[in-house]
């Protein structure tokens, strides 16, 4: 069975983007393998954040997790920082990634461009060692992304080669598996960026009020077209609108294209608004009342045992072949 990896940071509340492209995702391929689905709180660490906020937002996320229906029978959530191994590795691995490479990743230069350069911490520029280190520790091979992340993803894949060739057959190749629809949500308030949960412009939140969630899509940023058309490039406020509805009912752009023929761009955000709280609304009661019970401890305590028995096994196979002394 394969192994499937990847995380979310706790950074700031979930929004509609991580729910799309990372979440749902998760869900879908949890029968397909076993999943290592981590809360990635030692790189939330990588700008300034309280460390109340950071320990809310990881139980939060992890009832999410729970919430959108991964199952922990099934799927192992845990924390990345329960699992040493994660920053051990990262040591080790950030020997055999470059400078050069690492200032040419998309994250770093966006996160970075308004600081100063004295206030840009180390680990917001190795943040892709570490990335590259949680996904080998668990020999995955499918690494489910949102569109943003897939230069991290190839990169862990030019370490795997690098490393490999160096010293043999010793880590797992891994690919980026990305939604063909619905990789890239984009702020509602400007279509041309992405969706992000640290920047709160054009976000809709899932712990969102459903009438603020409401509100957002009714003033969401549309064009003069006047017709609902699928044209990221013409019509992008409209395009993403569409994807978002597509992803949350499964109709097709020809299907949603065909149903609004003729009709205002309100009658559209109202269908788009109305499939966004018919899915989150019931997420949010089901996440509050996973929160309420307890459960979340249990869950990460359970997946964290599991996770550092793979991981632990993966740290001593690097430690070895690269003469680190072993017994
Ligand atoms: P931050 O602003 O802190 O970077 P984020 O919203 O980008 O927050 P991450 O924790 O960086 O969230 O990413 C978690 C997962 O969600 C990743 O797989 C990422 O690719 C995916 N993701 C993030 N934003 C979007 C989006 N707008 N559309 C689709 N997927 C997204
Ligand atoms: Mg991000």
């Amino acid at each position: 069975m394969d192994h499937i990896l990847s995380g979310i940071k706790p950074t700031g509340q979930l929004t509609l983007g991580n729910y799309i492209g990372a979440i749902n995702k998760f869900v879908k391929l949890q029968d397909s393998g076993e999943s290592f689905l981590f809360i990635a709180d030692l790189h939330a660490l990588t700008l300034p954040i309280e460390p109340e906020v950071l320990r809310t937002n990881s139980r939060d996320l992890a009832a999410f997790y729970l919430a959108a229906g991964l199952d922990p029978n099934k799927s192992n959530i845990f924390l990345q920082s329960d699992v040493s191994a994660h920053a051990e590795l990262a040591i080790i691995l950030q020997n055999y990634l470059y400078m050069g490479e690492l200032s040419r990743m998309t994250q770093f230069k966006d996160k970075s461009s308004k600081m100063k350069e004295e206030a840009i911490g180390l680990g917001l520029f190795a943040y892709p060692v570490l990335m590259a280190a949680d996904i080998v520790l668990y020999d995955s091979k499918v690494i489910p992304v949102g569109e943003d992340q897939v230069q991290h993803v190839e990169l862990a894949r030019d370490l795997v080669k690098r490393f490999n060739n160096r010293y043999g057959d010793v880590l797992v190749m891994p690919r980026a598996e990305v939604n063909k629809v619905g990789a890239r949500i984009m702020s509602l308030s400007d279509p041309t960026k992405k969706m992000s949960k640290s920047d709160p412009k054009g976000d809709i939140y899932l712990k969102d009020d459903p009438a603020v969630m409401r509100k957002k899509i009714m003033s969401a940023v549309t064009d003069m077209e006047a017709h609902v058309h699928y044209d990221p490039e013409k019509q992008p406020g409209i395009s993403n609108l569409m994807t978002i509805l597509s992803c949350l009912t499964g109709k097709s752009f020809d299907e949603i294209e065909k149903e609004f023929e003729g009709k205002g761009y309100g009658d559209f955000k109202r269908a788009v608004a109305d499939a966004v709280v018919n899915e989150l609304e019931p997420l949010q009661q089901r996440a509050k009342q996973i929160i309420d019970s307890g459960l979340v401890d249990e869950v990460l305590e359970k997946g964290a045992k599991r996770a550092n028995e793979i991981a632990s096994g993966v740290l001593s196979r690097v430690q070895k072949a690269i003469g680190l002394y072993h017994k």
